[in-house]
C-alpha cells in the first residue's frame, strides 16, 4: 500500500476503528450494559443477592422500568426467592437466574418465601402456580416449598370514621393465608389447569408446589389489632445444605402476619425486611448480617401526593404509607443498630425518581449504602 492509499484508508475507516476500540474498552459510553452475571457465570461456591424488582406499592408507576417487589438470594447456584411482585418471572430470566438449556429454567429455584399478603408482593404468584410447570417445575422430583403467612384470623379495624366504607369481599372467609390463597388460585383457574392436566398431560399443581403457612408459636395469644409485632425470637422455618432461613414478625399494620426473613449461609448472611415500620424484631433478626435489604419511603412524597385538606380516603391512605413503612431518614439508624455491613434500599416509594432522593438513608449509618436497581447482583461479602 502506497502512502497515499494508506492515508485514504485511514480517513475512510479510522472512525469505525476508534468506535470499535472504545466500545470494547468502555461499553457503558455506548449504552451497553456491563456483562451480566448469571448462574452459569458465578462461582459455584459464591452467594449473592439479586434484586428482581425494586418498586413498592400497588401501582405500575406509569410504566417506569422497575418491576414490582421481588428479590432472590443465590447460594451455590441455587435460587431462593422472596416475594412475587409484578414481573418477577421475566426478571428471573433477565437476571440470569434460569437454569441453562436444555433445562426449562425454574429448575434452579429451590424454595420461595412470601413476606406478607399485600398484593404488591404476591400479584404475580399465579405466574409460579400456573406457568411454573412449563418453566421447569414440572421436572421436579419434590414439590417446590413456598412459605408465607397464615390467615390473619380477623378483619382489621376501619381507619377513621366508619361512614362511607365499602362492604368487604368474601365475608365468609375474608383473610385467607398462603395455603388457602394457593388453593383459591387453583380453583379460580380450574378451567385452565384441568385443561392442561387432561389434554396436555401436565402434572397436578399440588405435585410441583407445596405451600406452607408459617407457624407462629402461641399465635392464639396474639391480637393483631392490639399489637401486630409481639416480641418474638427469630423462628427457624427452613434449612437445607445451602441456607438456614429464620423469620420474625415485623410491624406493618394492619397486616398480620408480616414477616422479615434472614438467610444464613457459609458465604455470609442476608436479611429482607419485607414491609415494615421501624421494627425492633427486625433489628434483632438482622444483627451483624452482611446485607440488609430494607424497604423505604420518602414521606415528603406522601405529603405531595396527598396535600391537605384530605378526604377521609386520602387521609387513611397517607396514614398507612407513613405509619406502616420506614422513612428514608430512619433507615440508616436501623441498619446501624443492627450493625449490618451493607444496606440495600428496595421497595422504593416513589419508584420513579433518581438516587438523590435516597441520600438521607446514609444518616447515622457507617456501612455501605446501595440504592436498589432491578437486575442488580450484590455479593454477600
Ligand atoms: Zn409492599
Ligand atoms: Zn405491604
Amino acid at each position: 500500500m502506497t502512502q497515499k492509499h494508506a492515508w485514504v484508508f485511514w480517513r475512510r475507516y479510522s472512525t469505525i476503528a476508534v468506535f470499535v476500540a472504545l466500545s470494547a474498552t468502555c461499553p457503558s459510553i455506548f449504552g451497553q450494559a456491563a456483562q451480566p452475571k448469571s448462574l452459569t457465570k458465578v462461582d459455584e461456591g459464591s452467594a449473592h443477592i439479586v434484586l428482581l424488582g425494586t418498586s413498592g406499592g400497588r401501582t405500575s408507576w406509569r410504566g417506569v422500568q422497575a418491576a414490582g417487589i421481588s428479590s432472590a438470594i443465590v447460594v451455590n447456584r441455587q435460587v431462593y426467592l422472596v416475594d412475587f411482585g409484578a414481573g418477577w418471572l421475566r426478571r428471573y430470566f433477565q437476571a440470569g437466574l434460569g437454569a441453562p438449556p436444555p433445562s426449562r429454567g425454574l429448575e434452579s429455584l429451590r424454595a420461595a418465601f412470601i413476606t406478607h399478603l399485600h398484593a404488591d408482593h404476591v400479584v404475580d404468584y399465579p405466574s409460579l402456580t400456573l406457568f411454573g410447570a412449563s418453566d421447569g417445575l414440572g421436572e421436579r422430583k419434590d414439590p417446590l416449598p413456598v412459605f408465607g403467612p397464615g390467615p390473619r384470623g380477623s378483619l382489621p379495624p376501619i381507619s377513621g370514621k366508619s361512614q362511607g366504607v365499602a362492604s368487604v369481599v368474601a365475608p365468609e372467609n375474608p383473610t385467607p393465608g398462603t395455603s388457602e390463597l394457593t388453593e383459591l388460585i387453583y380453583k379460580a383457574f380450574a378451567t385452565d389447569i384441568n385443561d392442561n392436566i387432561l389434554d396436555s398431560r401436565k402434572p397436578n399443581p399440588h405435585s410441583v408446589i407445596k405451600a406452607h403457612d408459617i407457624k407462629i408459636p402461641r399465635s392464639d395469644l396474639i391480637d393483631p389489632n392490639a399489637d401486630d409485632e409481639p416480641d418474638i425470637p427469630p423462628l427457624q422455618i427452613y434449612e437445607d445444605e445451602n441456607v438456614r432461613v429464620t423469620a420474625t414478625l415485623v410491624s406493618h399494620p394492619p397486616v398480620y402476619p408480616s414477616f422479615a426473613f434472614r438467610f444464613d449461609t457459609k458465604q455470609g448472611s442476608a436479611v429482607f425486611s419485607g414491609d415494615t415500620s421501624p421494627s425492633r424484631n427486625l433489628i434483632r433478626l438482622a444483627k451483624n448480617a452482611d446485607v440488609l435489604v430494607h424497604e423505604v419511603i420518602d414521606t415528603a412524597w406522601v405529603d405531595q401526593l396527598y396535600p391537605k385538606p384530605r378526604t377521609a380516603a386520602q387521609e387513611a391512605k397517607a396514614h398507612h404509607l407513613v405509619h406502616s413503612h420506614t422513612a428514608v431518614e430512619d433507615v440508616g439508624a436501623i441498619a446501624q443498630k443492627a450493625n449490618v455491613k451493607k444496606l440495600v434500599l428496595s421497595h422504593l416509594a416513589p419508584a420513579d425518581d433518581t438516587d438523590a432522593r435516597w441520600a438521607k438513608a446514609k444518616n447515622g449509618f457507617q456501612g455501605k449504602l446501595i440504592v436498589g436497581k432491578d437486575l442488580k447482583w450484590i455479593p454477600l461479602r
